[in-house]
């Protein structure tokens, strides 16, 4: 398997976007200590219940990308599994795709002593944006959601300062949504493909 890295200043949403799409395949290499591990998230749907949860992404107004809330579309269910040697993969757990945290199951495969699980676990917090419990009452005017998100942004744009240094991320250079090869530059900088990326969801 070829590992391409990200474009160099890639930002905190467009690595939360990617993990989320379906077909997230990647690699983090430690700086410090040079171990690396390979990754598998793979999305399956599992119902169909549009706006039961809102989900912080990107979203379109008309021709402008911004970033806001908006009603999942339906209900996922992701799956992260590690490349365990060879071509072979073994299940983790299950990752939250609304506060990005890891739930070891029965069949996992490590513990959370395992440093496969504690590598994932880091960078999965890096992408982790606390939000209010209840998004309709904190977000009564149109300003505070201008104050919180620009609060996000700043705080993600600091951590990713922080760890940028010490944590490089590759990815299988196949689109993080569909699996198709990727070949336009753009494309391989961000992970995905020309047309996954117009997509209306995030
Ligand atoms: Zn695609």
């Amino acid at each position: 398997m070829q590992m391409v890295n990200f474009k160099k200043d890639i930002g905190i949403g467009d690595l939360r976007r990617f993990v989320r799409m379906g077909h997230a395949l990647f690699t983090l290499k430690s700086e410090k200590t040079g171990q690396h591990y390979t990754y598998r998230i793979t999305r399956i749907e599992k119902s169909n219940n549009a706006g039961s949860n809102l989900v912080w992404g990107k979203v379109r107004k008309g021709n402008k990308i911004i970033n806001d809330w908006k009603p999942s579309p339906a209900c996922y269910l992701y799956f992260i599994s590690f490349l365990h040697s060879g071509e072979k993969y073994e299940y983790l757990g299950v990752f939250n795709q609304f506060d990005f945290s890891i739930r070891l199951t029965g069949k996992s495969k490590v513990t959370a002593d395992a440093p496969v699980y504690k590598a994932i676990d880091y960078f999965l917090n890096l992408l982790k944006i606390v939000a209010p419990a209840d998004v309709n009452s904190a977000f009564k005017n149109p300003e505070d959601y201008e104050k919180w998100a620009q609060g996000c942004d700043d705080f993600l744009a600091r951590k990713y300062q922080e760890y940028a240094p010490y944590l490089t991320i590759y990815h299988a250079n196949k689109c993080c949504c569909c699996g198709r090869e990727l070949t336009e530059p753009e494309s391989v900088e961000l992970g995905i493909g020309p047309i996954c990326r117009t997509g209306d969801w995030y």
